[in-house]
């Protein structure tokens, strides 16, 4: 089976072509005209995802060596994300179904997220139902217990922020560009991350806050830049690296959490914020530390891509879960 996926939902154009669980092509153009506002503009993102759509699909299409008569159905993300970008994916697919007269596939985006770890890659293993998800990203975070392919259930998440937005608002505090989650990743990576203290919020349950942590850093930065000016770019390795490790310990903690009271102890993790190398290392550490099974998932496939939307859509065509041309893009989705 082949299938074309198409992902526009926040600042990425992105599509792919899969045969089956195989990615034969997984292409992305971001938009680097956000960086000069500091954050994504809707209006913006919605005008380039018009102007990227044709060519990327061109370019997936041409890289997999597959002809769109020889596509099988396409899948697209449905929601949650911008409406004007979701429009223009949405559109496409529905328009790109209609002439081609095959199956049209709405995904979720978390879902997506979450199964990317079903994609068939050589060295990463596939988890086996029940498992738990920690799903990180720009604009969400939560802990899912995933029983299959299309049950799943939220069991904990962010009560304001998403982890990605702290990763992002840290870094404009500090005056990096936007989106600053993986320069602060790079600097962290030379620091100490026992220099700075900062405090963790106490959440109950399996619930997240970082909105606290975020005023924390701010007062904690200009407090320190009022005695010297210097601060930030004498010491932005330790300022990186403590508040990193600040946040991988929110996040294990709630993980462990999870695990005790779930008693699932295959853990995997995806969204862009999955990207970070201190995530990474410290879930596999779990694994000793534990007695855990982790999945980490291949780089390209932790922000944004197409290739996550097109493995939801192989197993939604696989149960023949099709959609008619009625349906509609949605900015919050139920999950
Ligand atoms: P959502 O998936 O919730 O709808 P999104 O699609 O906009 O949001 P993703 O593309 O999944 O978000 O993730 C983007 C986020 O990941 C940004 O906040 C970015 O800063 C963060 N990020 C990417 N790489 C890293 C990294 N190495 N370390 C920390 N954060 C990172
Ligand atoms: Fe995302």
């Amino acid at each position: 089976v082949f299938i074309l996926s198409i992902e526009s939902s926040c600042d990425d154009t992105a599509a792919a072509v899969m045969h089956n669980d195989k990615v034969l092509s997984n292409v992305v153009a971001n938009q680097l005209i956000h960086q000069q506002y500091g954050g994504v503009v809707p209006e913006l993102a919605s005008r380039a995802h018009q102007q990227n759509i044709v060519p990327v699909i061109d370019a997936a299409l041409q890289k997999a060596g597959v002809a769109k008569e020889q596509l099988n159905a396409i899948a697209f993300t449905q929601g949650p994300g911008l409406m004007g970008s979701l429009l223009v994916g949405t559109s496409f697919a529905k328009s790109l179904s209609l002439a081609l007269d095959i199956p049209l596939i709405a995904v979720n985006h978390m879902h997506a997220h979450i199964l990317a770890h079903f994609i068939d890659e050589e060295g990463f293993d596939k988890p086996e139902f029940p498992f738990l998800a920690l799903t990180i990203s720009g604009g969400h975070t939560q802990i899912v217990k995933v029983n299959g392919f299309f049950e799943m259930e939220i069991i904990g998440e962010t009560t304001d922020d998403a982890v990605g937005e702290a990763f992002d608002k840290t870094a404009k505090i500090l005056g990096l560009p936007y989106p600053g989650g993986p320069l602060v990743d790079k600097y962290a990576q030379s620091g100490n991350p026992k220099a700075f203290e900062f405090t963790k919020p106490k959440v109950p349950g399996l619930d997240f806050s970082f909105s606290g942590l975020k005023t924390q850093i701010l007062y904690f930065i200009q407090k320190n830049v009022a005695q010297n000016p210097d601060f930030i770019a004498e010491n932005i390795n330790d300022i990186c690296a403590s508040i990193q490790h600040t946040i991988i310990k929110i996040l294990m903690d709630k993980l462990k959490s999870a695990v005790a009271e779930t008693g699932i102890t295959q853990v995997a993790i995806g969204g862009g914020v999955s990207a970070n190398s201190g995530i990474r290392s410290t879930l596999k550490e779990a694994e000793a530390k534990y007695g855990w099974k982790t999945f980490i998932p291949k780089f390209e496939y932790t922000t944004d891509n197409a290739a996550m939307i097109g493995i939801v859509g192989y197993q939604k065509y696989l149960h023949r879960k099709f959609n008619d041309k009625s349906v509609v893009s949605k900015a919050r989705i139920e999950f």
